[in-house]
């Protein structure tokens, strides 16, 4: 007989049928056995005689067959889907009994020690909370994709096995066997990638993209973040914000239409005036802050290009070296420095003169307080990126060594191009009302990123080791 769905089942009624599922509670009543059998449906209420279920236990995995009928009427629960039908059990199989779980999983889970959640994340899994969860996450990843291809977007995947691309946190480094002594890194994020497939005329790209960066521990961080990576040519900033703007007011209004948008089109707030108004470049402007239903977006427009890194006493991209610095505005703004010099070159040179003055054509997408995403405009023009490169305090033969395939790829006609990368993680965990990102992820790492349920980091054999040409001289103390 053909498997059914606990959900399906009152299609069935009268009817002879097989459900396949875990045992969520057994409940004795008199003579008569009550079993809640659940499976991705729902939970649906077993009728079985004590001589075929008496040993069964929560968690253990059964297929049962028998009929369905209607509840008598006052046994009936509206609280669940299948409240009105009930499976009269006639035969019942075991296929996997199951030890006590280490935790309760009928709860929210909030109130378990998170550890102990990780370490059995296949079982946390199993709390309804964390399964609706990754739903929505399906559903939402579903919408962008479904969004953007009608947009006339491409998607295409990107390789993991890469090379160093500066987005200002540390790569995770993998050892090439076949090349002994070099390196791959994971990407932190596909931008060269994305804007070489402008260069090869894509046009509109995007991708659901795993970023990996090698951070501190920080509470609320992930080693590995997913985002919606977006690049599209022949544009300018104006254009991605709204088309961020629809995507994502269009997201809320049909996933979550209980959620209320608090201004459309989002405001656009310099980061100059965020700074001045709220203390902050990602301001809440929430009015009722109390209320969870409440979303507001908005953009952060004109940040500073640069930023001076104290430890290393140098200047950094405030974003990445491929944003493209508004130098041609910052020359006619700054003419009476030079006067008589309007020209590119000479903004260059007052751009290296004083970077701090300098804005950038970049912008980040803000929800509720958090920066739920950023990008920018990139630059094109080979003389401008180098001095970006030389403000950082690169030499110049320097920067077109490290990154030749760049310089190389853009001389070969680069359309003007621009995108941003709106994070995944965090665009759920607020919508959902999560207090981390853990929670609308399916297999997170602790702060310090370990996998807590694999066990990783590990260490590998002393063969592993020898094929790579890799010795582990141990930290001091260890
Ligand atoms: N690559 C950038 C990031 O991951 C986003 C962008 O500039 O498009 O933050």
């Amino acid at each position: 007989m053909k498997r059914i769905l606990t959900n399906e089942i009152i299609k069935y009624l009268d009817q002879k049928v097989k459900v396949c599922g875990w045992v969520n509670t057994v409940r004795a009543h008199g003579k008569i056995l009550f079993v809640d059998l659940r499976d991705r449906g729902g939970v649906l209420q077993l009728v079985c005689p004590p001589d075929i279920a008496k040993d069964l236990r929560p968690e253990w995995v059964i297929c049962v067959e028998g009929k369905a009928k209607e509840r008598p009427k006052g046994m009936q629960n509206p609280k669940i889907e299948t409240g009105k039908v009930e499976l009269a059990v006639e035969d019942l199989k075991v296929l996997a009994k199951a030890k006590t779980l280490p935790f309760a999983i009928d709860t929210s889970g909030y109130e378990i020690n998170e550890e102990k959640r990780l370490k059995y994340r296949y079982l946390d899994l199993r709390r309804e909370r964390l399964r609706k969860n990754l739903i929505w996450r399906q559903k939402v990843i579903q919408f962008m994709r479904e969004f953007l291809i009608n947009e006339g977007f491409v998607e295409v995947e990107t390789p993991i096995l890469t090379k160093s691309t500066p987005e200002g946190a540390r790569d995770f480094l993998v050892p090439s066997r076949l090349q002994p002594g070099k390196f791959y890194a994971l990407p932190q994020s596909p931008q060269q990638f994305k804007q070489l497939l402008q260069v090869a005329g894509l046009e509109k790209y995007f991708q659901i993209a795993r970023c990996f960066r090698d951070e501190d521990p920080r509470a609320d961080r992930q080693a590995e973040h997913t985002q919606l990576d977006i690049e599209m040519s022949f544009v300018e900033q104006e254009d991605i914000l709204s088309l961020t703007e629809k995507l994502y007011s269009s997201i809320i209004k049909n996933l979550f239409p209980e959620k209320r948008i608090q201004k459309i089109p989002f405001p656009r707030i310099s980061y100059k005036e965020a700074m001045k108004k709220y203390q902050s470049d990602k301001p809440d402007l929430r009015k009722n802050k109390n209320n969870p239903d409440e979303l507001a977006f908005c953009f952060v427009v004109d940040f500073p290009m640069f930023e001076w890194h104290e430890n290393e006493k140098r200047w950094g991209a405030q974003h990445h070296p491929f944003t493209k610095p508004q130098v041609e505005e910052f020359a006619e703004t700054s003419s009476h420095l030079s006067p008589h010099s309007t020209s590119l070159n000479s903004a260059i040179k007052e751009m290296k003169k004083h970077p701090e003055k300098v804005l950038a054509h970049q912008y980040d997408l803000v929800l509720n307080g958090y920066e739920i995403g950023g990008g920018s405009i990139r630059t094109t023009n080979l003389d401008i990126l180098t001095a970006v490169f030389e403000v950082f305090g690169h030499k110049k033969e320097e920067v077109k060594k490290k990154f030749s395939n760049y310089f190389e790829a853009f001389s070969y006609g680069v359309p003007p191009h621009g995108g941003i990368a709106p994070g995944i993680d965090r665009l759920l965990a607020v919508v959902l009302n999560e207090p981390n990102i853990r929670e609308v992820m399916a297999f997170p790492k602790t702060g310090d990123n370990r996998d807590l349920m694999m066990g990783a980091p590990s260490e590998v054999t002393e063969e592993q080791l020898k094929e790579l040409h890799i010795k582990i001289t141990k930290p001091k103390g260890q």
